[in-house]
């Protein structure tokens, strides 16, 4: 596999946009002059027709050139959605805001590759409608905590830097104290977090690796040294933090890379601030592999030993999940605060009874344990 990116090098990936593009019917919307003001770049107004050829007719680019392609539109569907989790696994009750499609950081396993058919970076302006949306949920679970977060089909922060919308919705959460936005990513760009009132209802949180995945497999995204250094100052801020190690690759000298990375994360984070870290280890759909291994030939995350799961996705082997698990949650453990709700993303029972000790069911089912971070 080869290393493009030296750590020191890394640049706010929004600033890989070439071409801004804008649907007609937004032109008067003020987000889209705020963010043709930030981009600077040149704008071409586009008619339907002319979007929907972009999108998915003649002038629909490759998935790589899209990357460099934002479109500014209007959402037509809905903003709120729950997350697309199985029956199967245990999930935890969280809810998606759609703000966009797409993300310019191009990571191997990126699960965006297999399932949008819009090859371009899409981002919605029709927000009047999105805090409409929000504010029907939140007003209608007045006793419920909502967990909520925009980083399902983009990435959270990688557009922020000319979107400017993390404060739109910071601003918003802190009006409501039964909801709990999440802003998940790979960013280390956390300039208009600052100076935000957000009343503890904002956590930041960041996707974690070994060093050796994060400099092979998630091209353009930040180092875990800058990572963690942006999650030091929000903590300063007084945001919460959360992480994810997800996917948690199986690769010769996992042990060593996933332990650095540990060390790294409470060496730098004061482990109090930190409300949840989740582990998930690499799943995929089987179309996955066909885009992943033709976009990314020299990367071996592919080729390994997998089991079809019950949600149809290929899994490694239970033994082996339970093995890697096991390794990176003791060693979690011995730095977290016993607030933390250390948690997996997607896995059965009988994974949780082997790792940890209990399903999640005993301590009330997991959105419960999610929750009372917050109560
Ligand atoms: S940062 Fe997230 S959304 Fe962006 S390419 Fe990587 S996995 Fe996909």
């Amino acid at each position: 596999m080869k290393v493009i990116e030296n750590y020191d090098d890394w640049v706010d990936p929004s600033t890989y946009l070439e071409r801004l593009f804008v649907e007609l019917s937004c032109r008067d919307n003020l987000l889209v002059d705020r963010i043709v003001g930030n981009a600077k770049l040149p704008v071409e107004y586009l008619d339907e027709r002319e979007l929907s050829s972009l999108i998915e007719g003649e002038n629909s680019p490759s998935l790589g050139e899209g990357k460099r392609n934002l479109i500014l539109s209007n959402n037509k569907g809905d903003f709120v959605k729950d997350c697309p989790a199985t029956k199967t696994y245990r999930c935890c009750d969280y809810r998606i805001i759609n703000i966009g499609t797409g993300c310019p950081m191009d990571c191997v396993y990126c699960i965006l590759q297999a399932y949008l058919n819009n090859p371009n970076l899409t981002f919605y302006v029709n927000t009047d409608r999105l805090f409409n949306e929000l504010d029907e949920l939140l007003n209608s679970n007045p006793d419920k905590v909502v967990r909520i977060g925009t980083g399902e089909l983009t990435d959270s922060m990688a557009l922020d830097r000319i979107t400017g919308f993390s404060r739109d919705l910071i601003a918003f959460f802190s009006e409501y104290d039964n909801g709990v936005l999440e802003l998940k990513t790979k960013s280390s760009f956390i300039e208009n977090l600052k100076n935000v009132n957000h009343a503890g209802r904002t956590v930041m949180s960041w996707s974690l690796n070994s060093n050796e995945i994060t400099s092979k497999t998630e091209f353009r995204a930040s180092s875990i040294e800058s990572r963690l250094h942006a999650a030091k100052q929000c903590g300063e801020m007084g945001y919460h933090l959360g992480f994810h190690f997800d996917p948690i690759i199986d690769y010769p000298g996992w042990q060593e890379g996933y332990h650095q990375t540990i060390e790294m994360l409470f060496k730098t984070i004061p482990a109090e601030k930190i409300k949840w870290i989740s582990l998930g280890a690499f799943r995929y759909v089987p179309d996955l592999k066909k885009v992943g291994t033709r976009r990314f030939p020299e990367s071996s995350i592919f080729y390994h030993e997998f089991v079809k799961g019950l949600d149809g996705k290929q899994r490694y082997f239970r033994s082996q999940r339970t093995e890697i698990y096991s390794k990176i949650y003791n060693q979690i453990k011995r730095f977290a605060s016993p607030e933390t709700c250390i948690y997996f993303c997607m896995e059965s029972d009988e994974i949780w009874k082997e790792v940890m000790g209990f399903t999640p069911k005993q301590q009330g089912g997991l959105p419960e344990m999610l929750d009372k971070t917050f109560c």
